[in-house]
């Protein structure tokens, strides 16, 4: 009875991982699609300094808009791309196209200090990775500390050695290195010391709860954390004044979120850069 109860729930499993796969593959084949009919493109969001509240970068955010409108979120078609080795070519367009943005805003006088964009381990396993992002640079005539690259502890799966040379060269050229959804990996401290980085970004899971007591000394500790090791400290997902303020506080040098400026797309931008809208 039990043995049977066994295979009946292997057999389900079996089912549903058939399933996955199928979704999967289907996903991955809209997505090469999409891309060949342009239905991909950025949208940007800014990011303050918390203290003086002055404009210093803004990070760049894939958006997929399907024929019929619908919006495919990221975390939905990120994973099928990697999955896929899509993302390398896909990456490749989003660093083309950060770094248009990034050289407009800077011959129209409106450009913030960084563009920062998120780099998937795949990218970075890709041994034409720091080329790639020279060649982007030097095509819109941009410094390397024009542009911000954001990995996750999810590049602890790489070769040390492949990762601290990689950041270590791409740092050379001026390019800073944060890292993303900081608490919510598998990376130990003593990696987080090792690696050439410029700065912690605090996952927003933290950020939102940090009106409770548990979210406030993560996010707390997070920022104490990144301060002795001398990196710079960024909030993700700020959506009210008080958490501004509690974030100020506790010594977290920038913010991005809702309460400051959504993910805009580029005519929104350049308005909001005119304009912006004052917190
Ligand atoms: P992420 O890099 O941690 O991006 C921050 C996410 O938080 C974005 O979601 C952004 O829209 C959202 N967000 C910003 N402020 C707030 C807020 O105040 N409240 C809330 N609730 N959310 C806020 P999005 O755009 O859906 O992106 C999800 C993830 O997809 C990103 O997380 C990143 O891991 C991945 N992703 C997006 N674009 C790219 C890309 O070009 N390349 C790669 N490799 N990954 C990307
Ligand atoms: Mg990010
Ligand atoms: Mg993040
Ligand atoms: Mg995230």
């Amino acid at each position: 009875r039990a043995k049977r109860d066994h295979r009946g729930q292997d057999l389900r499993y079996a089912e549903q991982m058939g399933a996955e796969a199928r979704d999967r593959a289907l996903l991955l084949s809209e997505l090469r699609t999409a891309i060949d009919e342009a239905r991909l493109y950025l949208v940007y969001q800014p990011q303050r300094d918390l203290r003086t509240q002055a404009l210093v970068g803004l990070e760049a955010l894939l958006r997929w808009r399907t024929e019929d409108g619908r919006l495919v979120p990221p975390d939905r078609f990120i994973p099928v791309a990697e999955h896929s080795g899509l993302i390398v070519p896909l990456g490749q367009w989003v660093l083309a196209n950060a770094c248009a943005t990034m050289r407009e805003m800077l011959d129209l006088g409106c450009a913030p200090r960084r563009m920062a964009v998120n780099v998937s381990v795949a990218q970075l396993r890709d041994p034409g990775f720091f080329e790639t992002v020279r060649a982007a640079l030097a095509a819109h005539a941009l410094q390397g500390h024009h542009l911000e690259l954001e990995i996750t502890e999810s590049v602890a799966v790489l070769p040390t050695q492949l990762l601290e040379s990689t950041l270590s060269a791409l740092r050379a050229e001026g390019i800073t290195i944060a890292i993303d959804d900081f608490g919510t990996g598998y990376s130990s401290l003593s990696y987080l010391e090792r690696l050439p980085l410029d700065r912690i970004k605090i996952d927003r899971g933290f950020v939102r709860q940090l009106r409770e007591a548990q979210g406030a000394r993560i996010a707390e500790t997070v920022t104490q954390l990144g301060r002795k090791l001398g990196l710079q400290v960024l909030a993700e997902g700020i959506e009210d004044a008080a958490t501004w303020q509690a974030l100020v506080d506790m010594g977290c040098h920038e913010g991005q979120g809702f309460h400051i400026a959504p993910p805009m797309e580029r005519d929104a931008l350049l308005n909001w850069l005119r304009a912006p809208a004052l917190v």
